[in-house]
Order: C-alpha cells, then structure tokens, then sequence
C-alpha cells in the first residue's frame, strides 16, 4: 500500500471524506487522492517521493509557480514580526492602494479570508445598497459556498452532482435566481418580469467551474446594460479571473466595469486571503461607515497581506503575463493537435492563463447544459493516465485548468507526449 493510501485510510476516521474540500478526495474520477509533500515551481512532490507537473496550482493562486522565493521571503519576515495583530497593520493600506490601482473599478476594497466570504459579503452589500432580496446567478457558476450561492453551483458541487445543497433552506434559496450562462435574452426575459426586486447580477466573468467557458461576444456588456437600466448591482467575481486572464483581471481584458469586484487566489500569494471592493458610493454602506456588517478576526492579516503584496509586485513585473498567455496557449495547441492526430475529439478553450479541455465534438461548449453532456468517462479515464504518467489535473471534468509562469518548455512538451500515450490508450 503505498503512503498516499495510508494516510487517505487514516484521515477518513477523523475528517469528513478524508479531505477538508470535497474535490480533492479524487470521488468523481475514482481512485486515491495524492497525500502532498512539497511543492516547487511547477512541481507537486507527493508523500511516496512521485514528481508531478501541476496543472491545479492550488486552484489557481500559484501563478507564479509554488513556492515564490520573494512571497517565501516575503512571509518569513512578516512572521518575525508577529503573527495577527487584530488592529490596523500598514500592509492593509498598501494591498488596498494596490488593488485600487491595478483594478480601477474598485474604488475601495475590504479583505476578508476566502472567496467565500468575499462573494457572501459582496451579496449582503448589494442588497443592503438597493434594498432588494433577490439576486441572479449563471447556472454552473461558483461563487464559494455561502447558503444563497449554491443554487445550480458549479465546481465541487457539480462534480458530486448535488448543484443544490441539502441544508440550505428553500425560503433562502428562492431568491436566488438562475439563468444560462451566455443566454442574455434568458436575462433580459427575468429583468423584464423581476427586474424592480433584483439586488445584483453576480456572474464569473469568464467561467471556471464548469471547466472553463469563455463570455460570448456581447453577453457581459449585455449583463452591464441591464443593471444599468433596472438599478441592480453588477458583481464580477473575479475570484478566479482576477490576475490571471490579465493583470487587471476579466474586466480589463474585456473591457467592462462591474459595480463590485470579489478576489482572492492570486492575491494572497497561497495564503487564506479574499477581497471585495467596487464603487465607493456602494462600499461606503459597509460597517463601521454604514450599516451592512462585515467583519472579520483575521482579515488583513498580516502574513496574508505580506505574500499577497509580494505576489503583486511580482506579477506586475512587464512580460508576466505575455508570458504566461504564451505557455497556456502553447501547451493547449499542443493538445488539440495530439488529440486531433490520435482521432479524439476534444475542444479547447483558453483565456489568459486559465484553459479547458472538453471531451466533446461540438466546436464550442458555451453553457453547463454542453459542459455536462461532454464524455466524462473519457475525462475519468484520462486524468487516470496523466497522474500516471507525472501530470497532475484537476480531478473532475468541471474545473479550469491553471499555468504558472514557472512552467518550462519541457514541461508543457513532457506533458502533451504524455497526453498523446493517453489518447493512444483511450483510442486502444
Ligand atoms: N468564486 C469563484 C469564482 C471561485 O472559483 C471560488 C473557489 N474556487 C470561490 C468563489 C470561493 O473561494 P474560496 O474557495 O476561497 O472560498
């Protein structure tokens, strides 16, 4: 028995599934999740002493690779100053200034610990603005797990095939509001019927939990017309976007300004960390300035805030990002050649540094209904033959797949001769 399904026998006892989130236990591809050790640049090194190419990057903070000598640097020296303050620490002023300045819609930003948060908080605060219940989300999107969020919820929740979750209450979840992602006439038909109880549209820019699915032309500036015509909160959560399909996230990339913003990921460097901010008119109702509440024991910690800001100053170097659309765009014209050589049919999608692999014939996949049609056998079966072979992919059909600026040539080369065997095997 090797080391990784020791530890996964031993940590079922005492934790829920024997991981603390549900993707990770490997349920929807099969086998025994990999028990990590270490990881370094583009690397995963498991607890049995396997190598992995990582294609997850801790769901997409480690755009700079694992392991960022300046973040490192950066989180020893803040540690030798103290933990957690539970008071204002300089370092707050200075991420905020620098979210403000990279992304220009957020006027004033407010850190919190986790996307989560930032996405419940964003919510609570478009409702407390407008005073309005309900709020309108894309079906197969993922805003984290607060109860008015899990209604028709991509990632994890779609993967286990339970997109509404027991727990949350029917009398929470009917105002929550669901639409197809891409289908603005669907919007334009609720906005038209409900448009005067509507708090927010909250929408992934660019989806990424449902594998990962492009805006079609027009759709977001459609979203932002309608909100602006009904008086409603435009939300970009930008939670997986931001800083990784641009250094001013989707909306500078698609030119598109949300009324407010929610982070996290990339902005803590690997460490707990999310942000909410947008118009100051609307922030300015959070609490102490007004009287939406909001609070939190470890935001703006400030370990947290030191590999964030370090995080920062790295990517907005010039060229990151030149760099990192090159190798995404490298290693998915790699695949889509494999693949059309062996004879699978595969389709592709890439934004930035974030791509998707889709077992499928169509041309384009552009909603949930096509996401969940595609051959997930065919995913199951291949992510099997990846980890095999070194390259580590996310565990479901349903997530985005996530490039570092550390990925070299021979990796991205290692990994599409790999995907080749694989398809080889699928085809056999
Ligand atoms: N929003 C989006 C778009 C996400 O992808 C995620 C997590 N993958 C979240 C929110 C929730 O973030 P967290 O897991 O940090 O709570």
């Amino acid at each position: 028995m090797s080391k990784s399904e020791q530890l996964f026998q031993q940590a079922q006892n005492t934790i829920p599934g024997g991981v603390n989130s549900p993707v990770r236990a490997f349920k929807s591809v099969g086998g025994t999740p990999v028990f990590i050790d270490s990881a370094n640049r583009a690397y995963l090194y498991d607890v049995d002493g396997k190598k992995y190419i990582d294609y997850i990057g801790s769901w997409g903070p480690m755009l700079l690779g694992h392991n960022h000598p300046a973040i490192r640097e950066a989180v020893v020296k803040a540690a030798e100053k103290g933990l957690s303050f539970g008071a204002p620490c300089p370092a707050e002023i200075t991420m905020a200034e620098t979210i403000c300045e990279l992304v220009p819609s957020m006027e004033m930003v407010r850190m919190v610990s986790s996307g989560t948060e930032a996405t419940m908080s964003a919510i609570r605060l478009a409702r407390g603005f407008t005073g309005r219940n309900s709020i309108l989300k894309f079906e197969g999107c993922y805003h984290g797990h607060a109860d008015s969020l899990l209604v028709k919820a991509g990632s994890g929740a779609l993967t286990l095939g339970v997109p509404n979750s027991p727990g949350v209450p029917a009398d929470f979840a009917k105002y929550t509001l669901t639409a197809e992602f891409n289908n603005l006439e669907q919007v334009k038909q609720i906005f038209a019927e409900q448009g005067a109880d509507l708090a927010c549209i909250i929408v992934e820019p660019v989806a990424g939990n449902m594998n990962c699915i492009p805006p079609a032309p027009g759709f977001l500036e459609g979203l932002r017309a309608l909100c602006d015509q009904y008086g409603a909160v435009l939300i970009f959560d930008e939670v997986m976007t931001g800083f990784r399909v641009a250094l001013g996230g989707a909306q500078a990339y698609y030119n598109i300004k949300p009324d407010l913003t929610t982070l996290g990921k990339i902005i803590g460097g690997g460490m707990p960390v999310g942000a909410f901010g947008g118009r100051r008119d609307i922030m300015q109702h959070i609490a102490p300035l007004g009287g939406v509440y909001q609070a939190g024991t470890l935001s703006g910690n400030p370990i947290a805030m030191a590999a964030g800001l370090a995080a920062l100053t790295e990517i907005r170097k010039p060229g990151v990002y030149d760099v990192l659309t090159a190798k995404t765009t490298q290693l998915i014209e790699g695949l889509a050649a494999v693949a059309k050589e062996v004879g699978i049919p595969l389709a592709t999608t890439q934004v930035g540094g974030m791509f998707g692999v889709f077992f499928s014939k169509e041309a384009q996949i552009t909603n949930y209904q096509q996401a969940t049609q595609c051959d997930i056998a065919a995913f199951k079966r291949f992510f099997h033959l990846m980890l095999e072979q070194g390259v580590y992919l996310a565990p479901s059909a349903y997530e985005a797949g996530f490039l570092s600026i550390a990925h070299s040539d021979d990796d991205l080369a290692y990994t599409i001769a790999a995907a080749k065997k694989a398809f080889l095997q699928l085809k056999a």
